[in-house]
């Protein structure tokens, strides 16, 4: 199982919004958590395909983003601040 993560975005590829991110960071019960309380969170866009991961790096996260076949699609990674 995993813990859900109260986030959301808009996908970078297709800009439509993004939810149900998950983490296995923790202890996987389906808790709800914090992008901060965990140090990695992920989900998949359900209009195009792709696969969108939160990396903590310092106080930021790193987006990363993959597509269909897991490609990485390196014009998407950005280094971003995450609010509580
Ligand atoms: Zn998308």
């Amino acid at each position: 199982m995993f813990d859900c993560i109260e986030y959301e975005c808009v996908c970078p590829v297709c800009k439509k919004k993004v939810s149900g991110f998950q983490s296995k960071d923790r202890d996987c019960i389906l808790d709800r958590m914090k992008p901060q309380d965990v140090d990695k969170f992920y989900s998949s866009c359900d209009t195009c395909g792709c696969w969108i991961e939160y990396h903590t790096e310092g106080n930021k996260f790193r987006r990363k983003v993959f597509g269909k076949h897991r490609e990485a699609l390196a014009k998407y990674e950005k280094l971003i601040n995450i609010k509580e």
